[in-house]
């Protein structure tokens, strides 16, 4: 990027860092923050910076909470935490609320994945173990991106849980393939919920 001065260079390297973001656009909107009055853009910036500092994993499904302790969903006890929604990331928490849901969540923080040396004991599962017995959960919805390693990470619940009285189903195959759960519209998403299949080891 000849011609550009550096610290506009150095904030678009920065800003394509950011996932689906071009060097075009990240270039663009470098210009467009140099461009933002002060306020603007020390509002910005203790917006990235406050985030960062007070979000945090809640203790209890591992999604995100404000500060430390419990989430809104975690603390909301008009939920039934008879209905356990497992999900691979926080932000999948707030994808499947939109379907309305209505239990509660676990987050795994990943999928078993061999080939990156991804093992059960790496993501939340001995939580999630646990949690289902302590809680005396009653279905399991297994809600992972439809890929080999979600498909394997489902399977590895249900065979964990298989001698433990609770059905096991995961998202209906409305989900195409390789996508991730946060680029499905909300009608297929409560498609995929409502239809769920038992899943079976
Ligand atoms: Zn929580």
């Amino acid at each position: 990027m000849d011609y550009i001065p550096e610290p506009i260079e150095k904030l678009a390297r920065e800003l394509n860092k950011l996932p689906g973001m071009g060097i075009k656009t990240a270039t663009r909107l470098a210009f467009h923050i140099v461009d933002m009055n002060s306020d603007g853009v020390n509002d910005l910036s203790s917006c990235i910076l406050d985030a960062k500092k007070d979000i945090r994993i809640c203790p209890l499904c591992h999604g995100y909470s404000v500060n430390t302790g419990e989430c809104g969903i975690c603390s909301d006890y008009s939920r039934d935490t008879k209905s356990l929604c497992v999900v691979q990331r926080p932000q999948d928490v707030f994808v499947l609320e939109r379907s309305g849901f209505r239990g509660i969540y676990h987050v795994l923080h990943g999928v078993i994945s061999p080939l990156d040396g991804i093992g059960p004991d790496d993501i939340k599962i001995p939580e999630l173990i646990k949690k289902v017995k302590d809680l005396n959960v009653e279905e399991i919805i297994v809600a992972l991106n439809p890929s080999v390693e979600g498909d394997a990470t489902t399977l590895f619940i249900a065979k964990s849980v298989h001698d433990i009285k609770v059905r096991i189903s995961r998202l209906a195959r409305g989900v195409p393939a390789g996508a991730s759960i946060d680029y499905v519209d909300d009608v297929t998403l409560s498609r995929a919920l409502e239809e769920r299949q038992e899943v079976s080891c």
